[in-house]
Parts: C-alpha cells; structure tokens; sequence
C-alpha cells in the first residue's frame, strides 16, 4: 500500500471526547496542514502515514487542547491586588487596565499565553475593554499562536450607583452618551468581518456588552442582533455580584438575568459569565433560551462572589465552559477547584456523590466549553477534519500510572507538569519545557516591570495594604 503523508502523527491514549467519548487505548492521530486527517489504531496509522513527525508513544495521554472560556489579559498584573477587596471592580480592576499602554497590554497577552500554552490550554476567550489596546491583544495574539475567542466592545453610558448610606439622599442612576453604541458596535461588524465568528482563522470574533451598568438597552439589542447576524458569542457579565444586582433592582426593580430576558437578548448567542447570583428564576430564563455559562471556579473562592448553582445550571441543560479569569491560568487547576468548590457545596452538602461527576469537568474544559463559545465546529474535540488542537500528557507520571477511569483521573489527579506538548493548528507551541513563539526571558523584564507599574497606580485604593509575606 502507498503511504500517505503526515504532517504530524501523535500516538497515545487517545481522550477523544467525542459524541460516544471514545478513548482509543492504543491510538494514533494523523496531522495536515492543521488539520485532523485521520484517527485510528498506532497499527494501522504507521501503516498508512509517514510522519515528518512522530509525537506521543504508548505512554502518552492524549487530549484535545483545552478550552479557557473566560479572561482578561489585562488583568493579569493585578490579580492579587483585588484578592478579597470586594467590591472591587470600579476601585481596582478597571484603573489598574485602562492605564496600560498598548505595549504593556501586549505583554500581558504573552504572559497568560505562556502560561496557557504549558499548561495544556490551545483555544482562550478574550472580552477586550479598553479599544486602545485592541490592536497590540490582536498583534499579540497573532504572534503567540494560540487559538482565541476574541469579545470586543467598549462601553456606551455613564453610570453612578449609589451605595448604601448615599441612598438616603441619592439615587443610582445611568445615562446613555448618544451615538457611541452606534460607533462602536459599527466596529464590532468591521472585525467579525476580519475575524469571522464562523471562520476557520485562529481568532474568532465575538461581541461583548461587559456588564448592564456601562451599556445602554440600545447597545444591548443591536448587539444581540449583530450576534446573531454573524453567528457569534454575545458576552455579558451578570449576575456577577451584589452591587449589580443592587443595582439593577434600583433601575429596573429586576434582576440582572430577568433585565437581560426584558432586553431580548437571552437565546443560544448569549453567554452569561459568571452568573453567580443567579436566582432558581433567573437560572430558568437562561435554560429556556438556550443561553451558555462561563463559570470561573478559582474566582469564586478569589473575589468571593459567590458560588453558582452548577448543578442547577446542569440540570437545566445549560452549557458550561470553565474560564481561568487570571486566577491561574491553568485548566487542570480551574477543572480541580471547581470539583472541590461544588463537591465541598452540593455534593458534600447534599451527601450525593453525583453532583458533578469529574468526566462532566472535562467536558466542560474542552467539547462542552467549545460549544458554549460556538467552537464546537472547529475544536474541543478530537475527530478527523477538526482542528489539530492536542494536549500530550506524560503518562508515566507516577500519580498517572494506576489509571482506573482515565477522564475523572484526569481532573482529579493530572497537573500541568504532564504536558509535554501544546498543539493548536498543528503547530507545536509549547514542547517539554520550551515555548515556541514566545520568547519568555525577553517578556520576563517588561512583566516585573508592569507589575510593578500597577501597583503603584492602584496601590492606596485597596482597603488592605499588601501582607509583607
Ligand atoms: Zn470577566
């Protein structure tokens, strides 16, 4: 027989995560031109394919590449500045972004995708804010190679919310600034047009209206319109904390979710993130109109929230992806909290040990994450004409060796010390140790620096000055 050409053949136990997720005890994956060509036995793919590269071995655990469904790169400085400071939001991370310069924003891009690529992570969701950096997170992005889910959109009103003792003489109030919505989602078109929602490049556009305080019903529901024009992801934060609840019920007298449902906007486009306060009511909204959840364990326990009704959400048929939000960029660690977090709530709470079994985790890190970020067609999975997006795991890891349901162990027990390679489109960005397209030690410096930078200009707004160890 003729042999075929690979690109790149990869040999393991393959975690397919499939319709039946199969797992192929002594499979193979033939790669070309960044794509899957062919799955099947090692035995027959060496049979039918030469390699101009072999990956894996019989020891190796293969994934898809996981999914982060929830981040900002330009938070990245000021993670551990906002750590139980709630409310935090207006008084730390958004000043500590919106000072960034456009180069320092690149460097924020590099840092997470750094630490993305090592621990396994080939697809990542940006919501963009600030559009001076939109350039330099595009570039950056580009450069580094990773795949990315990428929400722009840039808030269009004013907004003040009067606090507890301020309501005795105040009100809260919004006030839309006229003809930004417009100007900006006009925008949004013009880069779903050079990065198609649908399209096969490694950025896919998207359409964000961060949160009900900073943009108007008109951005809203042209938004919402222009996501479903282009088949994209709308991504709204809400049900995020208790000033925004507060908030809503002082405008509207309704809950964040219920607003969402008066606006039109709830349908299988929208993905709540966060949602954390959703009421039983609210939860019902989302699952009848087929709305998708990005949940983010580690902030949960990070910015002490709260922590959602996962199992209610699950129950209801709602997608979940996990998102790292900064608090690690890690999915082995995002897919282990969120275990601990529901497990320690609803599954100890309730003595039941199905309330979220770990293979539903995996899931969610990668097909189920794909899906509810509309990638499903491209990644999340590995099955022929997908993209070669692949995690290979050091099987002979000794927490790894006595493997009894390979996708629970994987969440309970795997780290990102296992990977040794980090594939997207085929290319190898992260190989034992080594980043292909990021030059860390030239990012190390510019990192420090920014960090440092960040510091000094949100320092004195925390409440708690930072403990000296
Ligand atoms: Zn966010």
């Amino acid at each position: 027989m003729q042999q075929e050409h690979a690109d790149l053949v990869v040999t393991g136990r393959i975690v397919t995560m499939d319709m039946q997720r199969r797992v192929l005890d002594d499979g193979a994956i033939a790669v070309k031109n960044g794509a899957i060509v062919a799955m099947g036995t090692a035995a027959d793919m060496a049979k039918r394919y030469t390699a101009a590269r072999s990956l894996g071995g019989p020891a190796a655990i293969v994934l898809p590449g996981f999914i982060e469904g929830h981040t900002h790169c330009t938070q990245c400085f000021v993670r551990s500045l906002t750590s139980n400071e709630l409310p935090m939001i207006p008084r730390i991370y958004s000043p500590a972004q919106r000072s960034l310069d456009a180069e320092q924003a690149g460097v924020t891009v590099k840092l997470i995708a750094a630490q993305l690529l090592r621990a396994g992570v080939t697809t990542m969701c940006e919501g963009t804010l600030n559009p001076a950096h939109e350039p330099a997170i595009v570039q950056a992005i580009e450069e580094t190679g990773i795949r990315c889910a990428l929400a722009r959109g840039a808030p269009d009103q004013d907004f003040h919310h009067a606090a507890l003792y301020e309501q005795l003489r105040n009100k809260s109030w919004l006030k839309k600034r006229p003809g930004e919505a417009e100007a900006d989602l006009a925008h949004t078109e013009d880069f779903l047009r050079r990065y198609p929602a649908r399209g096969k490049g490694l950025i896919r556009g998207a359409v964000n209206a961060s949160a009900l305080l900073g943009f108007s019903e008109t951005y809203f529901r042209e938004g919402a319109a222009i996501a479903r024009k282009n088949d994209a992801t709308l991504q709204v934060h809400v049900g995020r904390d208790r000033e925004e609840v507060e908030f809503c019920l002082s405008i509207w007298g309704r809950r964040p979710i219920e607003r969402l449902a008066d606006l039109g906007v709830i349908d299988e486009h929208l993905v709540a993130v966060h949602a954390v306060l959703a009421s039983e009511r609210e939860i019902e909204l989302l699952a009848e109109g087929k709305a998708a959840l990005a949940h983010s364990p580690v902030e949960c326990v990070a910015n002490m929230n709260a922590i959602p009704n996962l199992p209610r959400f699950r129950s209801r048929g709602i997608r979940v992806t996990l998102g790292c939000d900064n608090q690690g960029n890690d999915m082995f660690v995002a897919m282990r909290a969120a275990w601990l977090i529901h497990g320690a709530k609803f599954g100890v709470g309730a003595y039941d040990p199905e309330f979220l079994t770990a293979g539903e985790l995996l899931a969610m890190a990668t097909i189920e994450g794909a899906q509810a970020l509309r990638l499903d067609d491209l990644t999340g999975s590995l099955e022929t004409g997908k993209a070669a997006d692949i995690v290979v795991l050091d099987g002979n890891a000794p927490h790894l060796l006595a493997m009894q349901n390979l996708p629970s162990e994987i969440v309970r027990f795997a780290t990102r010390g296992e990977v040794q390679q980090t594939i997207v489109a085929g290319r190898v960005l992260y190989d034992r140790g080594e980043l292909t397209t990021i030059d860390l030690p030239a990012i190390a410096a510019q990192a420090r620096k920014g960090a440092d930078y960040v510091r000094g200009v949100v320092g004195e707004r925390r409440y708690k000055p930072l403990p000296s160890f």
